[in-house]
């Protein structure tokens, strides 16, 4: 016999070479369970470019034994039904990263839900786990990743220096932090970039956001965006046209709480700007889109950063729209109007 089926560890594995590609991919995903969760605080902690450590604490509502079992199985979720493929709204739904990450490091996993009288840890160590065990803890959950990769040679061979994973941790929790003004974000060790954004609600939410995370600079030179047009509303801010950069690394999109990179939506921010800004010069932009869940597929790509616009035409009109609007009331007219 020739075929047969692969063992569970090694199927772990080779998934896990999709879902954690580097340390900033497990940080991405603990931190969207966290957030998935309910958390308001989520602290990261991170040693040697998140590769001898990576912490994440949050206050979200935690697990049970039972969920605190599955969760490290592979496809165990409790955030997708088996119909709705189509209307994902949580940032998770494969039930995969848990799995994955504990079949390519040390990873702990504690959790104490609401009324529970202590946490329970359990260890899955290179495929491998251990526990349940008691562990003191306050409501919510606290993941430790350790040595990602240490067993996996071949990958830790293909990471870039410590400071590149920093740079790329940092940018991860970022992102996240702008998707999500109202949940406070601490970041710890990586280098130059500690990091403490406390969460900020209300009507000037996102602007205060943008301010922690951007710069109150940024915010002092852009127009604020508010548009909705056949169904996609667009918000977020969008610098003056005296106000550009010499690459794209300022521009930042989110779908639907979603940081993503999309060909459609840097097209548009280049057409709406290109009256006012030289083809080398980069708008610093952080647009957030919100769309009908039907009408973009998310589930293009495991880390799931990039998607797929049903009607990318109509993305782009409002897009530009938005932002001509904002820009034209800031004193900015386009010298050709905006077509329909
Ligand atoms: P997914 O997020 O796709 O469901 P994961 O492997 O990332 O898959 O997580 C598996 C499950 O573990 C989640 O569906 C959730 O129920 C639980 N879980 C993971 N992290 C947390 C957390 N920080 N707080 C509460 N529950 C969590
Ligand atoms: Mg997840």
């Amino acid at each position: 016999m020739s075929i047969r089926q692969l063992p569970e560890d090694l199927i772990n594995r080779i998934a896990a070479g999709e879902v954690v590609e580097r340390p900033a991919s497990v940080v991405k995903e603990l931190v969207e369970n966290s957030i998935d969760a309910g958390a308001r605080r989520i602290a990261v902690t991170t040693a040697n470019g998140g590769m001898d450590l990576i912490r994440i604490v949050d206050d979200g509502r935690g697990m049970d034994r039972d969920d605190l079992l599955l969760s490290v199985e592979r496809h165990a979720t409790s955030k997708l039904s088996a119909d709705d493929l189509d209307d994902i709204r949580t940032l998770g739904f494969r039930g995969e990263a848990l799995a994955s990450i504990g079949s390519v490091a040390r990873l702990a996993v504690a959790s104490r839900p609401e009324g529970a009288e202590s946490g329970l840890a359990l260890v899955v160590d290179n495929g491998r786990r251990s526990g349940p065990l008691p562990q003191a803890m306050n409501r919510g959950t606290a993941i430790e990743v350790r040595e990602l990769f240490a067993q996996v040679p071949a990958r830790r061979k293909f990471l870039k220096s410590a400071r590149a994973e920093a740079a790329a941790i940092t940018d991860v929790v970022r992102r996240l932090a702008m998707a999500n003004p109202e949940i406070h974000f601490i970041l710890e060790g990586t280098d130059r970039s500690a990091a403490n954004w406390p969460g900020v609600s209300g009507d000037g939410a996102l602007a205060a956001r943008l301010g922690q995370v951007m710069g109150g600079d940024f915010v002092d030179n852009a127009v604020t965006l508010a548009a909705a047009r056949h169904g996609v509303v667009v918000a977020g801010m969008a610098g003056l046209p005296t106000y550009t950069r010499a690459n794209s690394l300022s521009q930042f999109y989110f779908v639907n709480g979603r940081s993503v990179r999309d060909k459609v939506l840097v097209g548009a921010v280049r057409a709406a700007y290109a009256d006012y800004v030289f083809r080398d010069r980069f708008p610093v932009v952080a647009l957030y889109l919100a769309v009908d869940p039907a009408e973009v597929d998310v589930n293009v790509h495991p880390a799931k950063a990039e998607l797929r616009f049903r009607d990318p035409g109509a993305v782009r009109g409002a897009v530009i729209r938005a932002i001509g609007t904002a820009l034209a009331a800031a004193g900015f007219k386009a010298s050709s109007s905006v077509a329909d």
